[in-house]
């Protein structure tokens, strides 16, 4: 039997993505975007949408990350075995590369809800014996290498990923790109709708970009442009050869580069950021498109702790298919959402234990942080004054956990994790610290459920939505946050927790002084001497937060206004 044929017949819409994240032990994400695509296909299995994924085997991973004693990420390799995890399929594609045939061999992995059917991932490898050696790396190290490394390995996903659908019988309609990685797929659909000469009325363009607009649905994550994948068109021309004129490329993906934004928003029919605020930043850095807003969700079952889910399970018996059922959360008994969270906690203090050897307290305060380690993240806002941080814990316990990954390219998120570290160890006799190693999916639903606080400190407009502080309210935990992405739209102060407001123009020093003030007049006055209020505050965000900021909404709103336009 051909494994693809419960999917075959039926699906109609191919998401791409350069990574996702399906579960812990397969290494083919990073960070948000990875968790973003795979809670996007959880929630299709659970509504049953038919929606085929396309992303890339990365069999070197990402990156695992160790911590030297200087307290310096080292940078180690992240391997994984496709076959544990899935099947081989039968079919080859190629496409060109620097006038090489690189062949593509897909993996099948099926991911499977409880609630629904299971829905298909394909994973692009072109580690195989007909290839060439410097092609059979090239499906390797996610984000991993340079430039050309990068355009390449886009090559495979996008314009591979197309054929490689058609060769295997998908009959697809709709194709979603998910962040610019996978533009070059609208150069392929170019390819395949261009009008033949017979067909050819005068005046009339070759390539039909109507057409293609017709077909992609693009959602942008990044508001910096300075983020976006732009390639040299040399370099471009060198590694796509021939494939179509460079002159046509240019008229859609920018005159002087090939910008992955621009071509994307050009060749795309549906366009949108994945909030509101976010969508208002990219509107104005590309004005002259129709940008929508969806704001992310995350997939509620994933991401709820198992203490919180036999309550959501008692209470609201069909919450995993329709988190909307948690807006009757804040009818829970306190006492029942307080103990559960201590279970969460619990879980969480066994594990800094465990990985690393320090010893949190049941009862006091805990504020987790875990982000991509990078600049505008500010992992170290919270030591902006150290003495002032003291003082306040000596006035009300608190302590702190950290994670992170820094791109191994990034030295300033590499300069951010050393020096977070050695404030841990220098702090180490006044506040209990800890920074867990190799943030990844296991850490982050331990960290989301287990902590009091989640903090949260951007630098406006630059966090596009941001989706751990969704996982954290979804277990009761707390949001304190820089007032951006996604906290712009779901921040009521003091209700489903707080908003660190410095000034109106980004100001480390205001940020750090409102962060300082928030924790020390409200949070930690709250949550020692007003339980009840704090509890009240927990069932709120539960309500508020995790009957909306889910990706069940998310992907029926891609459904009903992207897909079924
Ligand atoms: C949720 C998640 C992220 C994204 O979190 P942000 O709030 O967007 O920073 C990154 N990495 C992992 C492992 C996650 O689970």
């Amino acid at each position: 039997m051909n494994p693809l044929d419960p999917y075959l017949g039926k699906t109609r819409i191919a998401y791409f993505t350069m990574e996702i994240a399906l579960r812990p032990e397969i290494h083919t994400y990073s960070g948000g975007l990875g968790v973003l695509a795979g809670d996007t296909a959880r929630s299709c299995a659970d509504l049953a949408l038919s929606v085929v994924f396309v992303s890339l085997v990365s069999r070197a991973g990402y990156l695992r990350q160790e911590i030297d004693r200087h307290g310096r990420q080292m940078d180690l390799p992240d391997p994984w075995e496709p076959l544990e995890w899935t099947q081989p399929l039968d079919a080859m594609v190629a496409v060109s590369i620097e006038g090489r045939t690189v062949w593509i061999r897909p993996w099948l992995y099926s991911l499977s809800c409880p609630l629904g059917p299971s829905v298909p991932v394909l994973l692009l490898d072109t580690d195989l014996d007909q290839n060439d050696p410097r092609d059979r790396q090239l499906t390797d190290r996610l984000y991993g290498g340079d430039d050309v490394y990068r355009l390449k390995q886009e090559v495979v996903l996008g314009i591979g990923g197309v054929r490689l659908l058609k060769a295997l019988g998908f009959d697809i309609t709709t194709f979603h790109l998910n962040e610019g990685h996978a533009a070059l797929l609208t150069l392929e659909l170019l390819h395949q709708c261009r009008r033949s000469p017979e067909r050819l009325r005068s005046g009339e363009p070759v390539y039909d970009h109507a057409e293609v607009r017709e077909r992609c649905v693009f959602t942008t994550h990044t508001p910096v442009a300075a983020g976006h994948d732009q390639f040299p068109y040399d370099l471009v021309s060198r590694v796509l050869g021939d494939f179509i004129e460079l002159d046509e490329i240019r008229v859609a993906g920018g005159p002087e580069q090939l910008n992955m934004t621009q071509l994307a928003l050009n060749l795309s029919g549906y366009i949108n950021g994945v909030a509101k605020r976010h969508a208002e930043t990219t509107r104005r850095a590309y004005p002259g498109y129709d940008i929508r807003a969806v704001t992310n969700g995350v997939h509620v079952p994933t991401w709820t702790h198992p203490s919180f889910a036999r309550v959501y399970e008692a209470h609201f018996p069909h919450w995993g298919h329709e988190p909307e059922a948690l807006v009757k959360a804040d009818q829970l008994p306190d006492d029942l959402v307080w103990d559960t969270h201590q279970k969460a906690k619990a879980d969480l203090i066994t594990r800094v234990k465990a990985d690393c050897g320090v010893a949190l307290q049941p009862d006091v305060l805990t504020i987790g942080f875990a982000r991509r380690m990078t600049g505008y993240k500010r992992p170290d806002l919270l030591f902006a004054d150290v003495e002032r941080l003291l003082a306040m814990a000596e006035k009300y316990p608190l302590q702190v956990v950290f994670a992170g990954k820094a791109h191994p390219k990034d030295d300033d998120g590499k300069r951010l994790i050393e020096r977070v570290n050695n404030h841990i160890s220098d702090l180490s006799d006044r506040v209990t610290m800890a920074f867990l190693p190799n943030y990844d999916l296991s850490i982050a639903a331990t960290l989301v459920a287990g902590s009091d606080i989640w903090l949260n400190t951007p630098l406006p407009p630059l966090e596009a939505s941001g989706t751990s502080g969704m996982k954290a309210a979804l277990n009761g935990v707390l949001n304190l946050s820089v007032r951006d992405g996604w906290w712009a739209e779901a921040c009521i102060e003091g209700v489903t927790g707080w908003a660190i407001d410095g000034t109106a123009e980004a100001n480390a020093d205001a940020d750090a002084d409102a962060l300082y003030g928030k924790l020390s007049e409200q949070v930690l006055p709250l949550f020692y001497n007003d339980r009840d209020h704090w509890i009240w505050m927990m069932k709120q965000a539960i309500s508020k937060i995790g009957s909306y900021f889910n990706s069940q909404r998310m992907v029926r709103r891609y459904a009903t206004e992207a897909y079924l336009r």
